[in-house]
């Protein structure tokens, strides 16, 4: 997990300690006083299925967990909304334009060594647009959701997966 060494407001080096008014060690800079409460950052994506109920995913492209396979997703810009930002990354990874019918699940993810990651996954459909690898993604594949790569990147996006594949055969037998 990346850490600040120095102070982001004033390039003092950042020193632990446990501010007046909380009980956790922190970082701290001594000069101006400057917190770093290491917050997880929100990511969003979806969940998008063909007929048959094949689920897209893209490839990684870079670092980390290059070649392993997510979700389209990606972390929220500064001033953006959650379905804004899952509507954006899918775009940019996969060049269709998705409406979103609802928020499936939040996940908390720990295994993306950038940052603590809170994933936020919507149901989405296509509107219009032909699936085509973009931005940080090599490839794009609808998989069966009982016959995934066994490479999925991050354990958000795997339980993500296994949610959706327990909700699917739940509507079929139902
Ligand atoms: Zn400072």
């Amino acid at each position: 997990m990346y850490q600040y060494k120095y102070c982001p407001v004033c390039a003092t080096e950042l020193v632990r300690r446990t501010p007046s008014n909380e009980d956790k060690v922190r970082l701290v800079c001594p000069k101006c006083g400057f917190v770093w409460y290491n917050n997880p950052v929100p990511a969003c994506g979806v969940l998008i299925a063909d007929k048959e109920g094949n689920v897209l995913l893209g490839k990684r492209k870079f670092p980390p967990k290059a070649g392993d396979w997510t979700l389209p997703a990606g972390f929220m810009e500064s001033g953006e909304g959650p379905d804004e930002c899952a509507i954006r990354e899918t775009l940019e990874e996969t060049g269709l334009k998705v409406k979103l019918n609802r928020l499936f699940n939040v996940y908390k993810a720990g295994d993306d060594p950038r940052a603590r990651v809170v994933l936020i996954i919507y149901l989405a459909g296509i509107i219009s647009g032909e699936p085509k690898a973009g931005d940080d993604v090599s490839e794009l594949e609808y998989f069966p959701i009982d016959a995934l790569p066994s490479n999925i990147a991050f354990s958000s996006h795997s339980k993500a997966l296994s949610e959706y594949a327990a909700e699917y055969h739940s509507e079929c037998v139902s």
